[in-house]
Formats: structure tokens, C-alpha cells, sequence
């Protein structure tokens, strides 16, 4: 037997008991004639003790281990005289009668602590290393016990699991496919999944009533620290539903989550319609941990002679509590913030409301003591508050002062990790229009089904078509999306067509399912959470590669399997793609 307990869980209760431990040395240190082994494995520390008094063959074997080494060992759990109160097994040690080393190590790379000194791509190259530390294993945990604890919620409600495939057809709409030859079809190529969407439709028209599944799904976009190449969803559809049974029971599996893994009773979610969302915050997905919304002030500031006011279709505004008194040096750091390529605004006004009443901004020369004050008061700003204004088109603007917010708010520490602040987005535009394509494109997918009392307009007044569709925002993170469905055929067959596609377009490319829409389809809707960025979120960390156990790099890269990599002639030949193999 390798052992009776793990290294995590003997405590004083287990005084005296005879014991077999197995795992990896963590650190081993001699202090005159004591020799002290840490010994790790995946459920924590227990500190093995080596006495050269007593056993000195032992201590000799002991000596000879190095960090990372596997090893087994027999002994008493005894009291330690010099307690570790940072770890669970802090109170005791094992008096080691017998060590066996079941396998040696080389020098690892970096050390495997929580504090480590391995650089990002060393850790990656070595990630069954990394996946040692404590840190890192943890948000593994974390994450198998949400996924655990979704499946629970889901059985609980009688959803089902049903494996969709993974080698598909390309599809034009959303992002950009991955795309994989068939060897037996000449010229022909699957595409990987960037959702089961088609495949959950089908399973309802098939009666499954109520699906679930937590799924790999692939999009070949660029890469930022919440994106990866391949991602796992919580993938979820249901019949004879309408959209508020969906955010009921999807409201109920975050509150579930929330609750069962980290012990929090969330408020029920506040539903916020996407044009609100939009005038507020400048975001679809606002971070709703503080206030400071916008407001519109153009009607305040028209007329007085500036220009670059009276010129911008939208003058925005939000009122920073207690900044009246940033320096210069502060203020120009904000202006060349909003002023940066990624965020490209041309400038940025200030307003400073003095404590002792007096206002002073950086228009002074067009605008009146008076005037600034309507500004002020519109954004509710008190004494010591500091106004900034944005200006220019509307959804640029907006979306400038939303980074702006979102600056403030951490400069100001109003966005603590430990706060989470849940919403639902609603009422999103069933379209977008694309200015260079000139033509639209459905804002979800090209599934989603427009509400009902807007039908009418899609004809004459397509962009101002709303859609049943839906987000779950956390903290200013979108964890979830999903719609309610088309499923009459004419419908379906009708936003094919203002979304530009031709007849024939449309049957090559979405026939299957407009022909399972004639055979009794029931009405139904869904949902996916992304559960890296959930995942995430709970464990209070900004990127999604942590709580992935082998995550790519930022050029799509595994560092560990060196993939993607060439491929020899034959492979290429063998799959008639008639293309050069680079060699390496
Ligand atoms: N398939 C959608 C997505 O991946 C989610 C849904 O509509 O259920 O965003």
C-alpha cells in the first residue's frame, strides 16, 4: 500500500498513529542533527522529520533527496514543538522510521511554490509543473466544482447532456472558423464548433425538451487574456419557454453557484434594457460595482461659442466624487489616457466643483460660472467633485467615456473583486449594420428571434428591430448570452434574407434546419455561459488562461506540445490539399 493518509490531512487527533505518506519532496533542510522533508502532493504539506541520533542510515538516505523527488515514507505522527500556523498539518510532523524513494527527479526549472521565480513562458513550456503549485491547482478545483455543481442544477431540473459533434460544416456568420480537410471527401473541409447552436435547435425539434452541456467550442479570433482559441461552454436550450422562465432558471444556477461554492446570497439580478445600458454606462456589459453613469449635457452647452461642443453630435458626462482636487499632472494623465490609439478620444474636459463652492474648468473662457453649474447639477456632482466630459459621434463617445468610467472606478478602488455585482442585459438590437460590408448582420446569431411587436419594422426599419435576446454581466463581464428562437420557417427564411443572403444561399446553407422547422417545431430559447470567464471571476482573476489546465499563448501557441506544428508531405498529400510542407 502507498499510503494510509495524504499529506493533508493528519492533525493532532492523530497523535501516535503509525503512518504511510506518499508525494513529492517540496523542500528538505538539515539543522545540526535533524533533517526536515516537506512532502506535497495534491491535498497539501506534512513535514517529515529525519533525527541522525537515531536512525543515522536514514538520515544519510534522507540527505540524498533532491526537490521534486517522489518518495514514500513510513512513521508516527507526533507533536511539533515548533508549530506551522499557515498550513493545515502545522500541528504535527511524522517521525520517520522507513523512507523508500519510488522515483528521483532533475532540478526543476523554477520552484514550485506559490511565489515562484519561473518567468510566464518557462511555466507554460513546463505546465505539468506549474499545475504542482498549490495557486495554480486550486483554480482547477474551482472550476471542476462549478462544473460539478452546474450538472447538479441541471439534472435537478431535468436537463439532459447530449454530446454534440465536433467536426461540423463552416458557417459564414460569427467569428472566423477553424477548419480541418477531409482525407476522404477531395477538397472538401469540417469546421470545428464556435457553438452547438444549430445542433441544440435540432435537439428540441426532436422533443428533448430541455438540453444542457458543457462543451468545448472554437473561434479563430485574436487572442486577448479573456479569449482562447478553444473554450468550454455551459450550453443550454429549452422548449415551450419564453424569455423570463430562461433568466429565472439561469438566474437561479448563478445564485446556486454563488452560494454553494462561495457561501454568497446574491439579490436578484436587475434586468437593465440594452439601450439603457448604452446611455448609462456606454457599454453593453456595464460594470455595475459603482455609479458614476453618464449624463447627456449637449442641450447645456450649445450656443456659447465653442465649437467643439456645439459640433458633436453627443457631449457626455460623470461626475468623479471627491477629485475636485487632482492635480495638473493627474488631470493630463486621464487626458492622454482617453487620448491613447486604443481608446482615441481627441480630448477631455473638466469641470471642478471646489469644496468651497467655487467652479473652475478647463472651458472657462466660453462657459459661465452658472452654466457650469446646470452641468454639475445634472450629474448630481457635489462640493468636491470633478466633472469630465467627453465629446464627438454618439457610440464613439460613448464608448470613450465607458473607458473613462471604468478607469476611475479603479483609481478611485471602487471595483473590489470580492463584490459581485450581477445584471441582465435585455432588449438588445436583433441587427447591427456594418458601414465598410454595408449590409447587416445579426447582432447575436441569425437565429435569434425579433420581438414579436417589432416584426413589422423589419422591412422599412430593420436597425430599430429588438430581439428577444439576453446577457448575463458580472462585474462588467459578460459570463452568458442567449435568445429566444425563430421557429417558424417564414420567419427564419425572411431574416436570412434581410440579413442578404439569397434563397439558394440560405438553403446551401442553413436547409437542414429550415427544413426541420416544417416538421413541428416547438418554440424554444437558450442560453451559454462561458465557463472559463465564470470560472474566472469567482476565483478573482483577470485572465481566463489560469483556470485553464493547458491553456495557448497569445499566438494561439501550446508551448508545452509545441502546436500547432508542420506537417510532413504525406499528410498533406494524403489530405489533396496540394500545398508545400515547411520544414522546420
Ligand atoms: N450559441 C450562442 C453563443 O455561443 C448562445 C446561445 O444563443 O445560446 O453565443
Amino acid at each position: 500500500m502507498y499510503r494510509t493518509n495524504t499529506c493533508g490531512e493528519l492533525r493532532l487527533a492523530n497523535l501516535n498513529q503509525e503512518v504511510t505518506l506518499s508525494g513529492w519532496v517540496q523542500k528538505a533542510r538539515r539543522f545540526g542533527g535533524m533533517i526536515f522533508v516537506d512532502l506535497r502532493d495534491r491535498y497539501g504539506i506534512t513535514q517529515m522529520v529525519f533525527n541522525q541520533e537515531t536512525n543515522a542510515a536514514l538520515c544519510e538516505q534522507a540527505d540524498a533527496l533532491g526537490r521534486e523527488w517522489v518518495v514514500q515514507v513510513k512513521g508516527i505522527v507526533a507533536e511539533r514543538s515548533n508549530k506551522n500556523p499557515n498550513i493545515p498539518t502545522g500541528d504535527i510532523e511524522i517521525i520517520v522510521s522507513e523512507l523508500k524513494v519510488l522515483n528521483s527527479s532533475e532540478v526543476p526549472p523554477f520552484t514550485i511554490e506559490d511565489e515562484t521565480d519561473g518567468g510566464d513562458d518557462l511555466r507554460m513550456k513546463y505546465r505539468y509543473l506549474d499545475l504542482r503549485r498549490g495557486c495554480v491547482r486550486s483554480n482547477l478545483e474551482l472550476r471542476h466544482q462549478m462544473a460539478f455543481a452546474t450538472r447538479s442544477y441541471l439534472n435537478d431540473l431535468n436537463f439532459m447532456e447530449v454530446e454534440t459533434p465536433v467536426l461540423i460544416g463552416s458557417t459564414p456568420e460569427g467569428a472566423r472558423d477553424f477548419i480541418v480537410p477531409s482525407r476522404m471527401n477531395p477538397g472538401e473541409f469540417y469546421a470545428l464548433p464556435q457553438s452547438p447552436q444549430l445542433f441544440k435547435q435540432l435537439l428540441m425539434v426532436s422533443g428533448f425538451d430541455r438540453y444542457f452541456q458543457i462543451v468545448k467550442c472554437f473561434r479563430d479570433e485574436d487572442l486577448r487574456a479573456d479569449r482562447q482559441p478553444e473554450f468550454t461552454q455551459i450550453d443550454c436550450e429549452m422548449s415551450f419557454v419564453e424569455q423570463e422562465d430562461i433568466l429565472n432558471i439561469f438566474e437561479g444556477l448563478t445564485k446556486y453557484l454563488f452560494k454553494s461554492i462561495k457561501g454568497i446570497d446574491l439579490p436578484d439580478f436587475p434586468r437593465l434594457p440594452y439601450s439603457d445600458a448604452m446611455r448609462l454606462y456606454g457599454s453593453d456589459k456595464p460594470d455595475t460595482r459603482f455609479g458614476m453613469t453618464f449624463v447627456e449635457i449637449k442641450d447645456l452647452t450649445t450656443g456659447k461659442g465653442f465649437g467643439v461642443f456645439d459640433n458633436a453630435e453627443y457631449v457626455g458626462a460623470i461626475s468623479a466624487e471627491g477629485c475636485a482636487n487632482y492635480t495638473r499632472k493627474q488631470l493630463d494623465e486621464l487626458t492622454n489616457f482617453v487620448k491613447r490609439p486604443q481608446i482615441g478620444a481627441s480630448g477631455l474636459i473638466y469641470v471642478r466643483y471646489e469644496m468651497d463652492g467655487s467652479i473652475k474648468s478647463s472651458v472657462d473662457k466660453f462657459y459661465d460660472s452658472d452654466t457650469l453649474k446646470l452641468w454639475l447639477d445634472r450629474a448630481g456632482a457635489k462640493p468636491g467633485d470633478l466633472l469630465l466630459i467627453i465629446c464627438g459621434q454618439k457610440e464613439k463617445a460613448q464608448k470613450q467615456l465607458c473607458e473613462l468610467r471604468l478607469e476611475m472606478g479603479s483609481q478611485l478602488g471602487l471595483r473590489n473583486k470580492n463584490q459581485f455585482n450581477c445584471l441582465w442585459v435585455t432588449d438588445f438590437p436583433l441587427l447591427e449594420y456594418d458601414e465598410e460590408l454595408n449590409r447587416y448582420f445579426a447582432k447575436h446569431h441569425p437565429f435569434t428571434s425579433p420581438k414579436t411587436e417589432d416584426i413589422h419594422l423589419l422591412d422599412t426599419h430593420p436597425g430599430d428591430v429588438r430581439a428577444n435576446a439576453y446577457d448575463m454581466v458580472i462585474n462588467g463581464v459578460e459570463i452568458g448570452g442567449g435568445s429566444i428562437r425563430i421557429f417558424d420557417s417564414e420567419l427564419q427564411r425572411k431574416m436570412f434574407s434581410v440579413l442578404g443572403f439569397t434563397e439558394e444561399q440560405a438553403q446551401a446553407q442553413f436547409g437542414f434546419l429550415m427544413n426541420a422547422f416544417k416538421y413541428g417545431a416547438p418554440p424554444h430559447g437558450g442560453i451559454a455561459f462561458g465557463l472559463d470567464r465564470f470560472v474566472s471571476i469567482f476565483a478573482g482573476l483577470d485572465s481566463i488562461r489560469d483556470v485553464i489546465a493547458f491553456p495557448k499563448n497569445n499566438s494561439g501557441r501550446d508551448m508545452m506540445i509545441d502546436a500547432p506544428s508542420t506537417v510532413s508531405q504525406e499528410q498533406l498529400d494524403e489530405l489533396h490539399l496540394n500545398i508545400k510542407a515547411i520544414s522546420k
